[in-house]
């Protein structure tokens, strides 16, 4: 048993209470130390690359775990209202956080790649299906790259958004 293993079952173990306290530290916090300690996160979640596939990872297994519930129950007027005002209300921080992401190599090459294919479209090298590789869904598909290669940017998937997704976050990083 590693120790890792070992904290992890005390973790499953005190679960709630550990949760709560959390909660509870939380809750006794001055504006000033919320405001820094979502600052750190955020930080954390821009700079680090596995801290992120983690925290995505975990809201998908949510997502999906509670989809029913999460659906059923959703204002759907109400969600996309919110959607509209959070846009509006975080537009500078979101250009800059699409900025730095545009500015990576990863979406250069993807970015390039992008091109590639559009170009091989217009000229009937590659034709546009329209059902998706992976579940067979019939719906507008997206390309999906599997590597940047230069030699490898015509050989693609054509992939729903929701397949597309799924195999992103199984990519490693590179
Ligand atoms: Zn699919």
């Amino acid at each position: 048993m590693s120790r890792r293993d070992d904290s992890k079952r005390y973790y499953e173990k005190h679960k709630k209470r550990i949760l709560q306290e959390a909660r509870d530290r939380y809750a006794n916090m001055t504006p000033e130390e919320k405001a820094r300690l979502s600052e750190r996160s955020k930080e954390k979640y821009r700079k680090n690359p596995e801290y992120r596939a983690r925290i995505v990872a975990q809201a998908t297994d949510r997502y999906y775990d509670n989809r029913e519930k999460i659906l059923s129950g959703r204002d759907k007027e109400a969600s996309s209202q919110y959607g509209r005002d959070y846009r509006v209300k975080n537009r500078d921080a979101m250009l800059t956080i699409r900025r730095e992401i545009e500015a990576t190599d990863e979406c250069k090459l993807k970015r390039h790649a992008q091109y590639i294919v559009i170009k091989a479209l217009k000229l009937g090298e590659l034709v546009r299906p329209d059902v998706c590789e992976d579940c067979a869904t019939r719906c507008s598909v997206e390309v999906y790259h599997d590597s940047y290669d230069e030699d490898k940017l015509v050989d693609v998937r054509w992939l729903c958004r929701s397949c597309a997704r799924s195999r992103a976050l199984l990519k490693p990083h590179r």
